[in-house]
């Protein structure tokens, strides 16, 4: 593989660390050129140090004389905000981005990157969830690759690589449960935050450990994979797969299913999705089946995870009902995190702000950001009537 060189949105998050770890274990492959944090200053530092990194950008612009000041004296610049982020991501010197801010905020600079012609390892799935039509339309266009990063994901694309252009007639695509698998509803409205943040499985950040203990992380990855495989929601099937080795599958005319399996670690994702199509080393546990014994299944639970419908209704809805979707579950996810609402509260509020969306059928990247900003209005004033 010739070397690449890599820009990471969202460098300190839980993938752009888990990123960074595997690039330290091929340092002849990678060059890092551009670093993006929202707010954790300390660790972008020492990260842009650590990886002699080129350019840098902090979100928060109050943040920037103190990134600043560590770093320009090094040689490495400095810049601030969104808008930088966009612009720097286009740069020539990047072979590949990948995406791995938190929310909504990805759609901006994954635009801007797709348009400059740069393939993504994507990991920030509320961008097909929000921007599903738009983004899919513009990589298309110009025939970016979308490398999913996502686990569920990346074993699909890596089970259709050995489909060999057979068309594939159902998704399985596997849950973990998260950690309210076996709570009753009665125990789940009173669940803390303490209490979803304890995920069985995967070690994640805590928006999307949330998500997982909803099960609307599940919902967002149905329409992720819809939009990046092209399939229609009602051949997606979600199974509950507790013990997390078997990361989805796919299913042929025949009845014949593939399954791309391992140890729940988002290294490999990541990895497979920077050295594509090669595979390289990586220090992780591998199988060993007779010890793993067995592996279960089940339905998943529509009632007790009214998240998961949410998604199907969303998407059968179509415009811009999945970024008014995912936009509510932002607000209300903060809200939960800050125990300000009870956990039950969240698909309220999502599924009141998804009934508020406008009807749009093929939404420009405008109408998106306009139904974001309108949808998270609506869920803010919609809180006060949870409040704990
Ligand atoms: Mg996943």
């Amino acid at each position: 593989m010739e070397k690449r060189r890599v820009a990471i949105l969202g460098s300190t998050g839980s993938i752009g660390r888990q990123a960074l770890d595997v690039i330290a274990q091929h340092r002849e492959l990678f060059d890092v050129e551009l670093l993006t944090a929202n707010n954790s200053s300390e660790l972008l530092i020492r990260q842009a140090l650590e990886f002699d990194v080129n350019n840098v950008v902090i979100c928060n612009e109050e943040k920037y004389g103190e990134v600043a000041g560590a770093l320009q004296p090094e040689g490495i610049k400095v810049f601030a905000g969104m808008d930088s982020v966009c612009d720097l991501v286009t740069a020539d010197n990047i072979d590949i981005v990948l995406t791995a801010m938190v929310g909504f905020s990805g759609l901006r600079p994954t635009m801007a990157a797709i348009g400059a012609g740069k393939p993504i390892a994507l990991a920030n799935k509320e961008t097909l969830v929000a921007g599903g039509p738009a983004v899919t339309a513009l990589a298309r266009e110009k025939n970016v690759p979308l490398l999913p990063v996502d686990s569920e994901h990346s074993a699909i694309f890596q089970c259709l690589m050995a489909a060999a252009g057979n068309r594939i007639t159902r998704i399985h695509l596997t849950a973990s449960g998260g950690p309210f698998r076996t709570w009753t509803r009665e125990q789940m409205s009173r669940a803390t935050s303490a209490d979803a943040l304890k995920h069985p499985q995967w070690n994640m950040g805590a928006k999307i450990t949330v998500d997982s203990a909803t099960m609307m992380n599940k919902g967002f990855e149905m329409i992720e994979a819809k939009w990046l495989f092209d399939m229609k929601p009602e051949d997606i099937r979600i199974v509950i797969h507790p013990q997390s080795i078997i990361h989805s599958m796919i299913e042929f005319a025949d009845g014949a299913v593939l399954a791309q399996m391992g140890h729940p670690d988002m290294r490999e994702p990541i990895q497979f999705a920077l050295s594509f199509p090669e595979r390289l080393s990586l220090n992780n546990r591998k199988l060993d089946f007779a010890q793993l014994g067995s592996l279960s299944f089940e339905e998943p639970d529509y009632d007790r995870f009214p998240c998961l419908g949410l998604a199907f209704d969303a998407i059968g809805r179509g415009g811009v009902v999945p970024c008014a979707m995912n936009a509510a579950n932002e607000v209300a996810v903060a809200a939960f995190l800050q125990d300000r609402i009870a956990f039950d509260a969240i698909p309220e509020i999502v599924s009141r702000t998804m009934d508020m969306a406008p009807r749009i059928s093929s939404p420009s990247v405008d109408d998106i950001l306009e139904t974001n900003e309108e949808s998270l209005g609506a869920a803010v004033r919609l809180l006060p009537e949870y409040e704990l």
